[in-house]
């Protein structure tokens, strides 16, 4: 499984989302994989693994999610320094302007 992203900025978030994949891959479908980051402006390629200790922080941050999902509102809307360049912006902040 590969996962084409801009930049590598956000490794961290990039590796996380493409762990979750793997871990959903496993856990639903019985289908284990390993992914690659792919970064092709930079020529750069990770390679993710769903190992145990990753596995295990996917499912603390599921866990983490946990109250916030079963929440009968979500909390109110923040914007943060991610949100400018993020792929959701037009879908959040459409209302209140973009940028
Ligand atoms: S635009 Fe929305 S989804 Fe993206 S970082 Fe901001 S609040 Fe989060």
């Amino acid at each position: 499984m590969a996962e084409v992203k801009k930049l590598s900025r956000h490794i961290e978030a990039a590796w996380l989302q493409l762990a979750y994949y793997l871990y959903s891959l496993k856990h639903e479908k019985g289908i284990e994989f390993e992914g690659i980051l792919l970064f092709p402006k930079e020529r750069e390629t990770e390679k993710v693994k769903l190992t145990p200790e990753l596995e295990s922080k996917v499912e603390s941050i599921l866990e983490s999610m946990k109250p916030v999902l079963m929440a009968d509102q979500p909390p109110p809307a923040r914007r943060i320094k991610y949100c400018r360049s993020c792929s959701f912006l037009e879908y959040c902040w459409a209302d209140e302007g973009l940028g």
